[in-house]
């Protein structure tokens, strides 16, 4: 049996206080790897630039100097954390016969990756890393985490309890992905999709080990946002139902009218009528905003503009992997 070629995809964007550090850990974890003879001597670290501002690039073009095991692909700006994990995975899927994808703060237990290749030994082309516990989180990040796997869950989209994206996937799964053209990209939505048998790992999640999140609450919010609209059209029916549930009321409240104007009580009505304008303008204007979400969605699909390009690459390409090959 030939052994597999794994590939670490870590997108980094201004990470250059956090990449010396962790770096060492993803080399050692493929030198481990390697001796135990679980993996070929030709698996990699892939690190995605995602246009960062700082001088990461610069750090892993050095990190490559130094060691072979280190490549480095730099996106020619930055699209963000999804497109970034994206243009990576497409790469590796070149090489490799089987991914690994992480964030490089070193925040993931890099030890879980042992269980994962376990599990694509036994026959899984996916395998979800999932958090545990979430201690080293605040409450607040806890709580709105969790909150938005569950609004996801009763929202219809199927997406993995408390599983971010670290996560191994296999070539054909990778295959299959590449096959979604999706520009309103959300990865952990996607790769329930794609199929094929999959398991999940448990691992506790630590603190960043030095820099910033790039993910305060109003990213996250956004994030969860964009998460719900591209995977679920329940919110419109959500809106359908309510149109529905109003009109019936609305009917309701005409045969009131009526029938207080018939009886000869038709004194006062300002006040009701005020209430119902406002009502029905905020809830119109809400109804709006939701489809309109979705009709920005469409905009931006039917456009289907690249969702990275590739600037440049630590290692000697044919071509760059770019957008829908
Ligand atoms: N990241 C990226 N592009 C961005 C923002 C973030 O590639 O525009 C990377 C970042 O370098 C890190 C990962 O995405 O490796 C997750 O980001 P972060 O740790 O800031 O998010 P958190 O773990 O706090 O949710
Ligand atoms: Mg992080």
């Amino acid at each position: 049996m030939t052994l597999p070629i794994l590939y670490i995809v870590i997108p980094c964007y201004n990470e250059q206080e956090v990449l010396p550090i962790t770096s060492k850990l993803f080399s050692d974890k493929i030198l481990q790897l390697t001796n135990q003879g679980k993996i070929s001597p030709n698996s990699k670290v892939l690190f995605v630039n995602d246009g960062s501002k700082d001088s990461t690039w610069q750090v892993i073009c050095g990190l490559c100097n130094e060691n072979p095991v280190f490549q480095g692909v730099c996106l020619s700006r930055n699209r963000g954390h999804q497109n970034a994990l994206l243009a990576g995975l497409m790469t590796a899927r070149r090489y490799a016969d089987v991914t690994i994808s992480i964030d490089c703060d070193g925040q993931d237990d890099i030890n879980a990756m042992d269980k994962m290749l376990d599990e694509y030994t036994d026959g899984c082309d996916v395998v979800y890393g999932v958090r545990s516990k979430r201690e080293t989180d605040t409450w607040f990040k806890r709580t709105t985490a969790e909150g938005f796997y569950k609004v996801m869950k009763s929202l219809g989209a199927d997406v993995v309890f408390n599983h971010a994206d670290y996560r191994l996937m296999s070539r054909r799964a990778l295959d299959g992905l590449a096959s979604f053209h999706e520009v309103n990209l959300f990865l952990r939505g996607l790769v329930p999709l794609v199929g094929y048998h999959y398991s999940s790992v448990y691992y506790e999640r630590a603190e960043r080990i030095a820099g910033e999140s790039h993910y305060p609450l109003k990213k996250m919010l956004s994030f969860a946002f964009d998460g719900i609209t591209s995977l679920s059209i329940k919110p419109i029916r959500i809106i359908t139902g309510l149109g529905f549930f109003i009109s019936l009321c609305s009917i309701l409240g005409i045969v009131w009218v009526l029938a207080t104007k018939l009886f000869g009580l038709t004194v006062s009505g300002w006040t009701s009528m005020l209430c119902a304008i406002f009502f029905m303008g905020g809830v119109q204007l809400l109804c709006l905003g939701v489809i309109g979400e979705y009709i920005g969605k469409i905009y931006n699909e039917t456009k289907r503009r690249p969702r990275f390009i590739i600037k440049e690459t630590t290692f000697e390409e044919e071509h760059h992997t770019n957008d829908y090959e």
